[in-house]
């Protein structure tokens, strides 16, 4: 079942979500739902609270079929950074510039509950730090330059007056 998309403005976007298990019959009906929710929206990954669901849980795809991470933990990061933009399904048509870690290993479990851990760089990278963001709160909005943030404040004013 595809989802609602909750947008910038929405509360549940900004709650850190704590760490939990998951009942195996729920978690299996969070992951169809999201997967299909991603697969309409066209993204490359989509964290739980976007859907509204309070779990740290996101799933992903780069082009090779849908992926599960939940609980997922940065247990590396880079000392390189780089800037590149980057969009959310959360804030419709705008894309920013972000400075992330140009690698990341990344421990959680799968859709199986078997733990694993990924090492990533450069989108991949990328698409897991903001992910993990997500479940922590934090949006690209918070990570962006100060001219980036106000024009996209700037265009949403305009899209609500129209
Ligand atoms: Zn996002």
């Amino acid at each position: 079942m595809v989802l609602a998309i909750h947008k910038l403005g929405d509360p549940v976007l900004r709650y850190p979500i704590p760490e939990g298990d998951i009942d195996q019959a729920e978690l299996k009906k969070i992951i169809r739902d999201m997967t299909d929710t991603l697969r309409e929206a066209n993204g490359l990954g989509l964290a739980a609270p976007q859907v509204g669901i309070l779990k740290r849980i996101f799933v992903y795809d780069m082009g090779e079929g849908p992926r599960v991470m939940l609980n997922p933990q940065v247990v590396w990061e880079s000392d390189e950074t780089e800037e590149d933009t980057e969009g959310c399904l959360s804030i419709p048509g705008g894309e920013v510039i972000v400075r992330r870690c140009t690698a990341v290993k990344v421990r959680a479990l799968d859709e199986l509950g078997e733990a694993r851990e990924i090492e990533a760089e450069g989108l991949l990278a990328r698409m897991f730090q903001h992910e993990i963001d997500h479940l922590n709160g934090l949006m690209i909005i918070d990570r962006t330059t100060e001219k980036d943030r106000r024009r996209l404040i700037n265009d949403m004013i305009r899209e609500d007056r129209e």
